[in-house]
């Protein structure tokens, strides 16, 4: 599946922050963000309060600050937000007041150069969004001493291992400024860095580690692997070596085969934890890997990596959080049955981390995690090389831009990824000439664009005469599918959305004061099932479900299906997590009907399965 040689060789430059927007359901999703945690942490949560040293207090001055706001802008300006823009306002405002003549920025007591790299990212989407023209010249003088610094004082430690996002904003201002003094501030900045290239080709990390023989390595941390993917290609774009380019479809497999998951995410609670479905990943790798799949995306058009962007948007993302995203996970499980404080078989995080709440087993994901929604929103529509629009990734959005030197728009209308209908209107001059570039998603068999054949696993280019008013009608068929897993069980699939069982859920405050305390989540219902399946097909009925907010919850699942499945007695708790997926003879009860929802609606599930025919 992951083949460099797959790569179309075609490459797409994300739209300026605000070109797209969300429409339909995902609107009402980012207002759910808005209105959960991400409004609620700076009175709440004493990291990102008043005292933040990011806005002159003596509070925490390291990454969350940087964090928070590197969400906080694009949530801001998507919606359209004034009040989140003004929060928003007030840290980059803090942070362009308080740059040091040599070039360096931040709070006083900050010597790390890691959440600077963070911070630069937030105040390069302020400038796409707002033209601020502070941004450049502060940008440019903190690199220039970047160059000059660095060699005598080095990155350590995570800056080392996460070079790869400074990189991105010293491409960002030379792309932008032509100033070629940038180009040796970034040869700077990958000199300083681990090789993610090497680390993927060689890849040693085939296994979960002891727990007793455990030592902490940058290089099998769940949320460096996931931010290291995008690496090697700042390698390859620094220095055109094709060993790099080959690394970031290396990586993806590597990922897959010894540590993937249902979702198409990767284990890591928090280092690099195997193929089980028990073990859980960090809510940061999952937000880093999306960011890094839309850069991927964009210098390589490989339309893989947006089938892959879609299931972590889609499912991924969304099961870690309640359904009002007021409390969030550390570490998800795809078996996640149980919610509590318990000793897990994790590598080496606390006994909370799967609890849903504030900041369960530390903080960094509580910073975070703001980044997911809106920058997945943001890089649904890119531009093409041939001077086009892509639809990249499928979501109701609006997309108003310049294209061939005239101001048009598109309205992707659409209930995906729970329908699998998308329409696109074209408003702008009449007769408008440009090619638009539709992802075809590699399940999506006997897809159509405007009633024309579209092979999946494609770019299906429309290039036509626009005019005002012009529809197009995107079909992806959903077929069901079931996927093989190395547990030896099968999840089931539907376009992009993975189904896990549907388990009743009792949420209950273990800690924490309102409005954002901490929960554990306990079944009501028995989980231990096995599906009816010949391993390779499965009868399941889909009913589509109305829409409505929140999506993400099992009682408002926007599409369900029901199975035929037993229980299996044997198959118990083990360390307060679902068993070992049973092996060979199922000796299981007598069969019903049980119905699964989309993997982000279900809190606690059921995602692999065993089988029996
Ligand atoms: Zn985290």
């Amino acid at each position: 599946m992951w083949n460099p040689d797959s790569s179309p060789d075609r490459t797409f430059t994300p739209l300026p922050l605000g070109c797209v927007r969300p429409l339909g359901w995902l609107r009402e999703q980012l207002r759910i963000q808005a209105e959960g945690q991400t409004g609620l942490l700076e009175q709440h949560w004493p990291d990102l309060g008043q005292n933040s040293a990011w806005l002159g207090g003596d509070g925490e001055g390291w990454e969350r600050g940087p964090y928070y706001v590197d969400g906080l802008v694009p949530l801001a300006f998507l919606l359209n937000d004034s009040c989140l823009v003004a929060r928003a306002e007030r840290w980059i405002d803090w942070t362009l007041n308080h740059q040091h003549r040599s070039g360096w920025f931040g709070p006083a007591t900050l010597e790390d150069w890691w959440p600077l790299a963070i911070m630069a990212k937030a105040l390069t989407q302020w400038a796409e969004a707002t033209g601020d023209p502070r941004v450049e010249p502060f940008l440019g003088r903190f690199f220039e001493h970047l160059e000059k610094e660095a060699p005598s004082r080095p990155f350590q430690a995570w800056a080392v291992a996460r070079w790869a996002d400074m990189a991105l904003s010293i491409q960002w201002l030379h792309r932008r400024t032509g100033n070629s003094g940038l180009l040796r501030a970034l040869a700077e900045t990958h000199r300083q860095g681990l090789s993610w290239t090497h680390w993927f080709q060689w890849f040693p990390a085939t296994a979960k580690p002891a727990r007793e023989t455990f030592r902490f390595s940058h290089f099998t941390h769940v949320v460096n692997n996931a931010m290291g993917i995008k690496a090697p290609a700042v390698e390859w774009e620094i220095t055109g070596w094709e060993f790099s380019r080959a690394a970031v479809w290396q990586a993806l497999l590597m990922l897959d085969q010894y540590h993937g998951q249902a979702t198409g995410l990767f284990s890591g609670d928090e280092h690099l934890a195997g193929p089980s479905p028990t073990q859980g990943t960090e809510l940061c790798a999952v937000v880093e890997y999306m960011f890094s799949l839309e850069k991927l995306l964009a210098t390589f058009g490989d339309p893989l990596f947006g089938d892959r962007l879609e299931m972590l948007a889609y499912n991924a993302l969304p099961a870690t959080f309640d359904p009002w995203m007021r409390a969030h996970q550390y570490d998800q499980q795809a078996n996640q049955v149980l919610c509590d404080i318990h000793p897990r078989a994790w590598v080496n995080n606390e006994p909370d981390s799967n609890l849903f709440g504030l900041d369960p087993n530390f903080g960094c994901c509580t910073a975070n995690y703001h980044q997911g929604w809106p920058k997945f929103v943001a890089s649904l529509c890119m531009r093409s090389e041939d001077d086009g629009l892509a639809l990249v990734a499928h979501g109701p959005c609006e997309v108003r831009t310049t294209v061939r030197g005239a101001a048009v728009s598109l309205r992707v209308e659409t209930d995906y990824p729970f329908r699998d209908t998308v329409e696109v209107r074209y408003d702008g001059p009449d007769g408008h000439r440009f090619p638009l570039w539709v992802r075809i998603p590699a399940w999506a068999k006997g897809a159509t664009v405007a009633g024309v054949d579209a092979p999946e696993g494609t770019f299906h280019k429309v290039d036509r005469q626009w005019k005002p008013g012009d529809v197009l009608t995107i079909r992806l068929p959903m077929a069901p599918r079931v996927l093989r897993r190395p547990s030896g069980g099968i999840a089931v699939a539907r376009g992009p959305l993975v189904f896990s069982l549907r388990i009743g859920e009792r949420w209950r405050v273990v800690r924490g004061k309102e409005p954002l305390p901490d929960y554990e989540v306990l079944p009501t219902t028995p989980w231990n099932y096995a599906l009816r399946s010949d391993g390779e097909a499965i009868e399941a009925v889909f009913e589509e479900r109305p829409l409505r907010p929140p999506f993400f919850s099992p009682e408002n699942a926007p599409v369900a299906a029901r199975v035929e499945a037993a229980q299996v007695p044997r198959w118990t708790l083990v360390e307060g997590s679902a068993g070992p997926v049973p092996q060979g003879d199922l000796s299981h009860g007598s069969e019903e009907r049980v119905e699964l929802v989309p993997y982000g609606c279900a809190k606690l599930r059921i995602t692999e399965f065993p089988f029996y025919s």
